[in-house]
């Protein structure tokens, strides 16, 4: 399906390209030892600056999820989920991203997910599917 791709940036080069190598990198604080997202200059937590690109498990759930049935653009393939997941590495740590290779209607909460990126350009999306 067509996708708007994120412009990249310094802070979010790792987060979108990570995929390349298989991993998925989140950004984390050296200082008060905590993933955050989205990926930035300075700690939320603590307002340090001591923050790298950490590649985590690539492992979480589903904590919530739609299921869109409207062609938003005729190229928009029907129906897809959007979930938002949250990773095993740490409660919280969570973004929007879509659940792939099974039918909509399968998803449900706390469903057990892993990454699984789609290249798209210079971008590796991190999406999700099922872990079984
Ligand atoms: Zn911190």
């Amino acid at each position: 399906m067509p996708r708007k791709l994120p412009a990249l940036n310094a802070d979010n080069a790792a987060f979108w390209q990570g995929g390349e190598r298989g991993e998925l990198l989140i950004h984390y604080c050296l200082d008060c030892l905590h993933f955050f997202h989205p990926p930035g200059p300075i700690c939320p937590h603590c307002a340090s600056f001591e923050v790298a690109p950490r590649a985590v498990s690539g492992k979480g759930k589903v904590l919530s999820y739609t299921i869109n049935l409207q062609a938003w653009t005729s190229e928009l393939a029907e129906p897809f989920v959007v979930a938002i997941v949250e990773l095993a590495e740490q409660p919280g740590l969570r973004f929007v991203t879509n659940i792939v290779g099974m039918a909509p209607q399968d998803v449900f909460i706390d469903m057990p997910v892993r990454v699984s990126f789609l290249r798209s350009e210079d971008v590796w999306l991190p999406l999700f599917e099922r872990n079984h």
